[in-house]
């Protein structure tokens, strides 16, 4: 795997022998190039596609259409703004959060530097979670989605559970207005998102069929090794409990024992080495079918557990 490469000025080479300024005729596929290279040299990962969303955002075309204008030169204008943005992910700015946009199950979200950046892993809760439900087939399934960030898993879910009603919380008043704006973006009227800090309020409503969460499950002391991108950008409350990473999955399960109707789910990501502690507090709060899957990297990353039905298992 590739490392940053330390260096402190990146944009100083830049200046003396690169991308200078407008009199030098920069073609799309000479700027794709040149920009790949210098991304590859100081250790960043998958530079020409991160170089092609970058300059493809600029010129408002997809990067099907940059592959068919590579002679294309690009104005002065053009390339001012595309070097705005490469300095940016110099920095180590996610693509995504200069983008303003990410992908999640398809749908386009959204997003920037108050909510996490939807991860692929998330896809997996979501994908079991909705098969659940699927199963379930209950009438106007009710659903919680506990630290909602960019609403990622509320649209989701949202939009493969037309007939269920679905509550999104946050405790970031701004996470939560871009989260109904991504809500809008999709139509969904089923979903609706409310402010509520969990670790200190109950949710509204009775009881619910789902709950679901992706909370920051970073343990405090582990922090400071997450890659730039994540570190220096993402919102920190949405990473880490700033303690030993399990201080939302008891407070959740905890929640969800008294929450979940009989023979409903809890859906839990959880982080490395997590699903023996997330286990054991589930089976010691009477949960049943305490079932760990597997993220693409073959470390555990979705916790689901079943709900006692009522007068069963522990009080
Ligand atoms: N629900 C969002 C996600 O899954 C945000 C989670 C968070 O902020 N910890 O990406």
């Amino acid at each position: 795997m590739a490392t940053t490469s330390g260096d402190s000025g990146p944009m100083r080479e830049e200046r003396s022998g690169g991308i200078r300024g407008s009199t030098e005729t920069w073609t799309v596929l000479r700027l794709i190039e040149w920009s790949s290279r210098y991304l590859a040299e100081r250790g960043f990962e998958e530079c020409r596609l991160h170089v092609e969303y970058l300059l493809g955002h600029v010129l408002g075309l997809s990067r099907l259409d940059l592959y068919l204008q590579f002679d294309r030169p690009l104005k002065p204008h053009e390339l001012e703004s595309f070097k705005e943005f490469f300095r940016r992910r110099l920095t180590h700015e996610p693509l995504q959060y200069i983008l303003g946009e990410a992908t999640f199950m398809g749908f386009t979200l959204e997003v920037d530097r108050t909510v996490l950046i939807p991860r692929p892993e998330t896809e997996i809760l979501v994908e079991l979670a909705v098969a659940f439900a699927r199963e379930l087939r209950r009438p106007r399934l009710a659903i919680l989605d506990i630290g909602t960030g960019s609403g990622n898993i509320a649209v989701a879910m949202g939009h493969f559970l037309p007939e269920s009603l679905i509550l999104s919380v946050d405790k970031d008043p701004e996470a939560l207005s871009l989260a109904r704006r991504n809500i809008g973006r999709h139509a969904l009227r089923n979903v609706t998102a409310e402010k509520v800090d969990i670790l200190v309020a109950d949710p509204p409503g009775n009881t619910y069929d789902l709950i679901i969460s992706n909370p920051p499950y970073i343990a405090a002391r582990d922090f400071a090794d997450l890659q730039p991108e994540v570190r220096l950008f993402e919102p920190r409350a949405a990473l880490t409990d700033e303690d030993d990473g399990l201080t939302f999955m008891r407070r959740l399960i905890l929640l969800a024992r008294t929450r979940l109707s009989g023979g409903g789910r809890l859906f839990l990501e959880i982080g490395f080495g997590q699903a023996g502690a997330v286990g054991k507090l589930l089976a010691a709060a009477g949960f049943d079918e305490i079932t760990i899957s597997d993220d693409y990297s073959h470390i555990p990353r979705v916790v689901q557990a079943q709900a006692p039905e009522p007068g069963k298992g522990t009080s």
